[in-house]
């Protein structure tokens, strides 16, 4: 990523005095077409996750396992190693019940002692969408609540806004603290949010995202919540699932089987 926060602000002057031949949206946006569709891409209408807890629980206790975040963190550059949990840089944790689902019945205190893997949950009403004064921050045609790092201007309207904790800020340039970096995906800079994309980008290879590929206690399932013949969909059917926060509206799109 090459353009500084200076870089936006000058263009965008350039742009409201018309000295610009592309809008904005052209010359800085890196949305859904960025990842030009392979035919074998996986398409849906609204994609979303149902998170086995019981089954990852029991991974977690084996083997202490964090496969499917580490999958995630280097497929898309996510560096470790920053000190400080302010700074830390997180796409899918592992957190407590407590955490998670702060202040739900009493009746599933039993769930306290299980590991919950969170994320973005991708909510059909998102907040954080709505506060981005540049657009950073949108739904893309499927459901996903995407990022583009390109526009970000670093005020962080959106991790206020989010409920969940989702989004992390670049405090510091990420770089130095990715182990190795890949190409195929870009990094960010100092001043930029960023959080989970639903991995996007091998939806549109035809891949499921790298943390369900990397789960080998199969306990996160990834479909099109739109299609009652998904897995994802009968999964939710045929069990009892919880998500987090539902009494603020924003209706998230990751459930939890409990
Ligand atoms: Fe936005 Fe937070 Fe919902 Fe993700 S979890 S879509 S960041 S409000």
């Amino acid at each position: 990523m090459k353009n500084t926060r200076r870089d936006f602000l000058k263009a965008a002057g350039l742009c409201s005095l018309g000295l610009f031949s592309k809008p904005v949206k052209d010359a800085f946006a890196q949305d859904e077409s960025a990842y030009s569709r392979r035919p074998e891409a996986l398409v849906g209408k609204r994609w979303g996750m149902a998170v086995d807890v019981k089954k990852c629980a029991e991974k977690v206790e084996k083997d202490q396992c964090k496969d499917c975040i580490a999958a995630c963190h280097v497929a898309h550059n996510v560096p470790t190693n920053i000190e400080g949990p302010k700074e830390e840089i997180k796409w899918i944790w592992r957190t407590t019940y407590e955490h998670a689902f702060p202040g739900l019945d009493a009746k599933y205190t039993h769930l306290e002692d299980l590991p919950f893997v969170v994320l973005c949950n991708h909510c059909d009403n998102p907040p954080c969408v709505r506060v981005c004064p540049t657009k950073a921050t949108f739904v893309a045609k499927d459901g996903i609540v995407m990022m583009d790092f390109h526009r970000c201007i670093g005020c962080r309207y959106c991790m206020a806004a989010c409920p969940f904790g989702s989004r992390s800020f670049n405090f510091k340039d990420p770089r130095p603290f990715i182990p190795e970096i890949r190409t195929e995906f870009p990094t960010r800079m100092r001043g930029v949010v960023e959080k989970c994309n639903f991995c996007a980008e091998r939806l549109a290879e035809g891949l499921l995202p790298a943390c369900v590929d990397a789960c080998k206690a199969k306990a996160l399932i990834f479909g099109d919540l739109a299609d009652p013949d998904s897995e994802v969909r009968q999964v939710i059917r045929e069990n009892y699932t919880i998500r987090r926060k539902v009494y603020l509206g924003t209706q998230p799109s990751v459930f939890y089987v409990i």
